[in-house]
């Protein structure tokens, strides 16, 4: 069967690899559908010296499949099931996996396609506990977005931010996936929506999903914007994910105890904090990273309702994955970018 593996950094190749054996006990074999990519593809692909991991490594982090076949003991999951698959590989006994809070593991493995292997095979054997079926209504690419780009922003949003209707958030790159899933998800709710693109084509995509005000980033100072948009007092919540570039800004967007909540940090790892300005303005920071089970099954709740939907710039193929990586590195998206595998 054919697999996508990393074999050096930037260097990708379609690979033969066997199939795998039969589910065993707690197991599915799962044939994987739609792989959708993240920034942490490109992390990945560009190598990262802190990275542990082996290659040849199969990539892809985020991705749905249909149940091909099932172990001994699995009880809630049928063949011709469509699944929407956590993506790491958690223990399952610690008190946070217990409680479903996998992104808290005390023992996880790692993340699929960074550190282990990912999902850009055609089947793969996976632990029945971390599937999660798909509800009527949601498709292959529904269930591929599910994991990482729709569950990370309900966890941020409304976990870690708990945001509450008739706030306001500035959600940063609007066109990214998960900024285009924030975007929805806190317009659904009843929230003024101020996001940011990086150029004006992108500006009546972002409308058209919600957004109540977009500001271009590469023309005007968002946080100037920001300001003048909440007649000075700043907005409730700052959703960051951009990192280095913007946090300064994001923390001059915030009001007198605002919260902001950051997953990500795709422009550098490494900035400032005015702690002056942290302390008196009692603003809160949050970090957020992956999901709870729970959050991916909301999600597809609200895609199957129609509340919200996956945006999706491209589907390619195995053989389209350096332009398509190379778009992402470049922010030349909006929406998702889907691989295809079966
Ligand atoms: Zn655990």
């Amino acid at each position: 069967m054919r697999a996508l593996q990393l074999i050096e950094d930037r260097k990708l190749e379609i690979v033969d690899i066997a199939p795998p054996p039969p589910p065993g006990p707690a197991e599915v074999t799962v044939n994987i559908k739609a792989v959708a990519l993240n920034h942490i593809d490109v992390w990945g692909w560009r190598g990262m010296a802190f990275a542990k991991r082996k290659m040849p490594l199969t990539i892809g982090a985020e991705a749905s499949g249909v149940v091909d076949a099932i172990g001994p003991g699995v009880g809630n999951l049928l063949p011709g099931q469509l699944v929407s698959i956590y993506g790491a590989q958690t223990c399952g006994l610690c008190r946070p996996c217990r409680e479903g809070r996998d992104n808290l593991c005390e023992h996880v493995s790692g993340v699929h396609g960074f550190h282990l292997d990912g999902f850009a095979q055609e089947k793969v054997n996976l632990k029945a506990r971390l599937l999660v079926p798909a509800p009527p209504g949601v498709d292959e690419i529904g269930a591929a977005v599910a994991p990482v780009t729709f569950g990370t922003v309900e966890h941020m949003l409304f976990d870690n931010a708990k945001l509450e209707a008739g706030e306001t958030i500035l959600v940063h790159a609007g066109g990214s996936g998960i900024g285009s899933a924030a975007i929805q998800l806190a317009k659904k709710m009843g929230c003024t929506v101020i996001t940011t693109v990086g150029s004006d084509e992108k500006i009546e995509k972002a409308k058209a999903l919600g957004a109540d005000h977009v500001i271009n980033y590469r023309v005007d100072r968002f946080e100037g914007v920001v300001r003048k948009l909440t007649k000075k007092k700043g907005v409730d919540v700052v959703f960051e994910h951009v990192g280095a570039d913007t946090w300064a800004g994001s923390m001059l967007s915030l009001r007198r105890g605002g919260r902001l909540v950051t997953c990500g940090s795709t422009s550098g790892v490494s900035t400032n904090l005015n702690l002056m300005m942290l302390f008196q303005q009692q603003l809160k920071l949050l970090g957020s990273f992956g999901c709870r089970m729970e959050n991916m099954a909301d999600a597809m709740q609200k895609m199957a309702r129609g509340l919200v939907r996956p945006v999706i710039d491209t589907e390619v193929g195995f053989d389209d994955i350096d332009t398509a990586l190379k778009r992402m590195e470049g922010r030349d998206v909006f929406g998702k970018i889907i691989l295809r595998v079966n």
